[in-house]
């Protein structure tokens, strides 16, 4: 069985005549570890898409996550499913004002009512470049460190499933790229799986596979072919301008690590 699947998804907002059918019967599976790039004109349902393969809001058809039936679970399921399972990545930060990022990173584990293991915090503060950060408040932050406390609360609670809506769409392409890297390389340490929104193509090549949305339907779904070296082979990128930033951009990412370069163990 696949690790995620999608059959028959729908998801209208609305009703009558400003009924607005935002997903239309959309069906794919995901492997474990995959990663998947969604792109797609604004509208076309990129971001719905991933609420509803999030659990934060209820369609039609069947959407499966190992497991679990994501609309068929009760509010109370959906809402520990969500934190349990899914880590969750915005354009907007939505981070807490008042809390520190060390705060802002355990939010999902204390909302279990948990506490975060020191090792992880430490493990993952590093990672991210921001253990001498860890005392400070989002507004002394920079855009760039920002989304990293993001992943770092999205990676809290060792979600199984990444989903992240433009990550990099508030960041300039330097900062843009390094949180890209940085999350590739988080989700292959912790074996996890990436669905991740974009409107970059260089970033949208950096996937496994590329998922295109087009009012609401799936208008295409190919596998990215990266050479050993990671330069990209074959992609159905519209213009060789697209296909040069493309390259550029697995030059980028099949870089020394940033991992390492933040002085994190096993890059
Ligand atoms: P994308 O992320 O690709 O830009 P969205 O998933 O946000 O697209 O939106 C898909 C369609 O659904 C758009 O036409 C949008 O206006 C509509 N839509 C999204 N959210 C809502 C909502 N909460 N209420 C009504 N319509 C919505
Ligand atoms: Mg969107």
């Amino acid at each position: 069985m696949a690790f995620l699947t999608l059959s028959h998804v729908g998801k209208t907002y609305g009703k009558g005549d400003t009924a607005v059918h935002a997903l239309q019967d959309v069906n794919f599976t995901v492997e474990k570890g995959e990663f998947v790039a969604i792109v797609g004109a604004s509208g076309s349902g990129k971001s719905t898409l991933l609420h509803l393969i999030g659990g934060a809001d209820r369609g039609d058809g069947d959407i499966t996550l190992e497991d679990d039936n994501i609309f068929s679970m009760k509010d109370k399921e959906q809402a520990v499913f969500r934190r349990r399972k899914v880590g969750f990545v915005f354009q907007e930060y939505n981070l807490i004002p008042i809390l520190t990022v060390e705060e802002n990173i355990e939010i999902p584990v204390r909302l279990d009512g948990k506490k975060m293991q020191q090792e992880y915090l430490e493990k993952l503060l590093n990672i991210l470049g921001l253990t001498d950060r860890r005392g400070h408040l989002p507004e002394q932050l920079s855009g760039g460190q920002k989304q990293r406390v993001a992943i770092g609360r999205a990676l809290a609670n060792h979600p199984s499933l990444i989903l992240a809506d433009e990550p990099t769409g508030n960041l300039d392409k330097q900062n843009g790229m390094e949180i890209m890297t940085l999350l590739m390389q988080s989700v292959k340490q912790f074996s996890q799986t990436l669905l991740l929104v974009t409107h970059d193509p260089v970033i949208a090549g950096m996937a496994d596979r590329i998922i295109t949305l087009s009012d609401g339907k799936i208008q295409s779904d190919v596998k990215v072919k990266h050479t050993l070296s990671g330069q990209v082979l074959a992609h159905d990128m519209p213009d060789s301008d697209d296909m040069s930033r493309l390259s550029e951009g697995m030059e980028l990412s099949s870089d020394q690590s940033v991992l390492s370069r933040k002085g994190g163990k096993n890059g």
